[in-house]
């Protein structure tokens, strides 16, 4: 007779069983990933999914300019070879319907459709610790029980909503960058307004501007912006990457940011200023972030490096627009990655077109929405058409739309809140049996990468569960105290901090009001972290404790006695 390989025999709520072993909350990476990995160890699961589609922050934001910021070739899920590195993607940074088209490929490839829940928001999570279950309510009213519960919600999953008085009697359209319609919007001869000038900004105003009658960017802090230097792939190109497949994914997870860039081993102090000044123009001319991590090892942690860089692209930013005022507004002025730097096509570029003006509401905010525009403390602008590009509630905020409750009924965001301490970003006390996937304190990196490894984490951690009869794992507190004080540190060890704060950057959540100020991630490297990962794996889960419960422990034995008749 056959072992029952499952861990959920048992009786809750006078059913005979729970409804899955795991139900994962999200589609897009993450949980195309987790549900994958899931179905081949043989564990029953199910994706619930807000959208009527898979994708994530591919389906959401299909506002026009949306691409990746990382190149494509390591915006993959690398457990599978044909449907990772040797993907055939167009472009150097793939646009929004490409990757969207990736990821439905990639669901289909794997008949992965069939465990998913569509148009399903998962409004509560509350734990059950006397039968050992996560009960899970829908936003349709259905309730599941799960003995483990996966958060797949995205980094960036909750746009922050339009704080401007007066929007609802606007007139005019307006649309939201992070929820955007499916249908083609028109700016052909439309007066336009973007509010916001953050990655996302920085993609639709040079699109917007080649179409509508008018644009106006209405820049509060000026960024950063690094020319991407997109182009196609050609096949030669594309024959390369897929040759050097597996070296190249190898490159990615041992780099800093989970990139196929190689992280520079130059410092400032070894080069003359010319020379110096030779670096820099290589990295911009490259392209993307290599501007950042290959040309110097101590751009973020040597502030005389850091300025340098600043300078740098302050004067890139003077050479490109031709308007004195608009290229000093342009020009930011704290600490390169102090907020996180968009990639530009052709950005700065927009700026010297005549239908193309920049206004300054630093000190100057907009207070309200008209019908027939928005005004700021001193002006009034009329428009047809206005796009908030105004950023998300990162990380937790995503976790607080879930009334998420863990063994005595603790709410995670408040927890979170009070004090945040995770298990490598992936785990967290007082909610046994819950995982998360690019949660508070993950790394600061390329995503999808991040996502492969904390998947096939939280697979083998289930697997070694099942293997030994185990139905419960917690976090010892000292891990979450541990974790919490590197990731404190490891940011502290950059000259970042301040500018992060003084330039309220969404990744510390200085970018919305009343939320806690502090690292929402690590920032110590991406291959650190995996050998911090791994360590638990291979060591025997020092910082977990392990339970069974008797009921299924019973189950077990029977499962046991009757494979060995
Ligand atoms: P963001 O970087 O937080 O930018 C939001 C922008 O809106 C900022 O310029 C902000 O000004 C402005 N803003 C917010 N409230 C405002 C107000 N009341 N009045 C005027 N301006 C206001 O958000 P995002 O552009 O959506 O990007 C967030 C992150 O998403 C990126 O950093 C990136 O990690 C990710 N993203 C990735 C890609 C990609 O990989 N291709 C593309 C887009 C986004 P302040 O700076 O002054 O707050």
């Amino acid at each position: 007779m056959a072992v029952n390989t499952s861990i959920n025999n048992q009786v809750v709520d006078g059913k005979n069983s729970i409804d899955y072993e795991v139900i994962i909350i999200g589609a897009g990476f993450g949980g195309v990933r987790m549900i994958y990995d899931l179905q081949k160890r043989g564990i029953s699961a199910r994706v619930f999914e807000a959208g009527s589609n898979v994708g994530g922050t591919w389906y959401w934001n299909r506002y026009p300019g949306a691409r990746t910021d990382s190149e494509s070739w390591v915006y993959v899920l690398t457990f599978l070879e044909e449907l990772g590195v040797q993907w055939r993607w167009n472009e150097r940074f793939p646009t929004q319907p490409e990757v969207e088209r990736y990821v439905n490929r990639l669901v289909d490839e794997l008949d992965l459709r069939k465990h998913m829940s569509f148009n399903t928001r998962i409004i509560a999570a509350h734990r059950d610790e006397t039968n050992n279950v996560w009960k899970v309510t829908t936003s349709n009213g259905s309730t599941y029980t799960c003995t483990f519960l996966v958060t797949a919600t995205g980094p960036l999953a909750t746009p922050l909503k339009p704080p401007f008085p007066g929007l609802d009697l606007f007139k005019g359209e307006w649309y939201q960058t992070g929820l955007w319609p499916k249908h083609k919007v028109d700016f052909a001869g439309k007066r336009v307004a973007v509010v916001g000038t953050g990655a996302t900004a920085v993609q639709v105003i040079p699109i917007v501007a080649h179409t509508a009658k008018s644009l106006t960017v209405f820049q509060r802090t000026p960024n950063y912006v690094l020319p991407a230097r997109n182009h196609p792939l050609t096949d030669d190109q594309v024959a390369e990457l897929q040759r050097d497949g597996k070296t190249v994914i190898h490159r990615a997870r041992t780099s800093s940011f989970g990139m196929d860039i190689p992280d520079s081993s130059l410092r400032l102090t070894d080069t003359t200023e010319a020379e110096a000044l030779r670096v820099l123009e290589y990295g911009w001319e490259i392209g993307g972030f290599r501007f950042i991590f290959q040309t110097f090892a101590d751009m973020l942690t040597n502030q005389d490096c850091n300025d340098l860089a600043g300078e740098f692209v302050r004067n890139k930013i003077r050479s490109i627009v031709r308007d004195k005022d608009t290229a000093d507004l342009l020009c930011p002025n704290y600490p390169i990655l102090s907020k996180r730097p968009p990639l530009g096509h052709y950005y700065y570029e927009a700026f010297n077109r005549d239908n193309v003006k920049l206004v300054d509401v630093k000190n100057n905010p907009i207070t309200e929405i008209t019908p027939t525009g928005l005004k700021t403390s001193t002006t009034e602008y009329d428009f047809d058409l206005i796009i908030f590009a105004i950023g998300f509630d990162a990380v937790t905020g995503t976790l607080a739309q879930i009334d998420l409750r863990g063994s005595e009924g603790q709410d995670l965001s408040m927890q979170l809140d009070e004090h945040m301490a995770t298990a490598y970003g992936i785990m967290v006390e007082n909610f046994p049996n819950l995982f998360m996937i690019s949660g508070p304190q993950a790394p600061f990196a390329n995503i999808p990468v991040i996502i492969d490894n904390t998947a096939d984490w939280i697979g083998r951690t289930i697997s070694h569960m099942r293997d030994r009869g185990y139905t419960k794992i917690s976090t010892k507190k000292e891990v979450g105290r541990e974790w919490r004080d590197k990731v404190h540190a490891a940011f502290n060890a950059t000259v970042l901090p301040p500018g992060a704060k003084e330039t309220k950057s969404w990744y510390i959540g200085a970018n919305v009001e009343g939320k806690r100020v502090e690292p929402l991630f690590w920032f110590g490297g991406v291959a650190p972290y995996f050998e911090e990962c791994e360590k638990e794996l291979t060591g025997g889960f020092p910082g977990f404790e392990f339970s069974r419960d008797s009921q299924r422990e019973a189950v077990r034995k029977d499962n046991v006695k009757e494979s060995k008749l």
